[in-house]
């Protein structure tokens, strides 16, 4: 978090409380989104550990797309989706993963080379529920993840417990 476009960046991550629900600190990422210095200084530091590493760049539904589109521009790789149940036309793998109340499953397709070498990039990195789901998904289809890059940590929900080894741009 070092050069003036990265300190920049950081300043547009607006926090909302209670959003959606009461008690959350919502990290809204779309002024940082809106700003074309920020963007693209967020885009490179996110890919930037892991040049030459991978050959696709997978997104977590839905603000994971956003960056993980940019990111696979950046990088020259290609992109896929990993969505929640139902949104994709010919799921192949699906994985359930807790929620604080409740469980949520996402799905993935299996059309990629077996052994093809993922990014995952999702925005924020709470719990880390939903990153460690997305390794289980690429690792069920016979993917290897070897990269998970995300924008923004918080570290008091300690969710790189679960996720394992993560690199985050920002955190708290
Ligand atoms: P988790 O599975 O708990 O790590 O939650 C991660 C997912 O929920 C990410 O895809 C985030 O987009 C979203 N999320 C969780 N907490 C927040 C927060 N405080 N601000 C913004 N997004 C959040």
């Amino acid at each position: 978090t070092s050069s003036p476009a990265l300190v920049r960046a950081e300043s547009l991550i607006r926090s909302i409380a209670d959003y959606p629900q009461p008690g959350v600190l919502f990290r809204d990422i779309t002024p940082l989104l809106a700003d074309r210095e920020a963007l693209h200084a967020t885009t490179e530091a996110l890919v930037a550990p892991f040049l030459g590493s991978f050959d696709v760049v997978a997104g977590i539904e839905a603000r994971g797309f956003i960056l993980a589109g940019a990111a696979a521009i950046a990088a020259g790789s290609g992109f896929v989706p990993i969505r929640k149940a139902g949104k994709l036309p010919a799921p192949a793998a699906s994985v359930d993963y807790a929620l604080e109340y409740g469980t949520a499953t996402i799905e993935m397709h299996d059309d990629l080379p077996a052994g093809s070498r993922i990014l995952l990039i999702d925005d924020v990195l709470a719990t880390g529920g939903t990153l460690a789901a997305g390794r289980r998904i690429v690792e069920e289809l016979g993917y290897v993840v070897t990269g998970i890059s995300v924008l923004f940590e918080i570290e008091a929900l300690h969710g790189r417990d679960i996720v394992g080894d993560v690199h985050t741009v920002f955190r708290s």
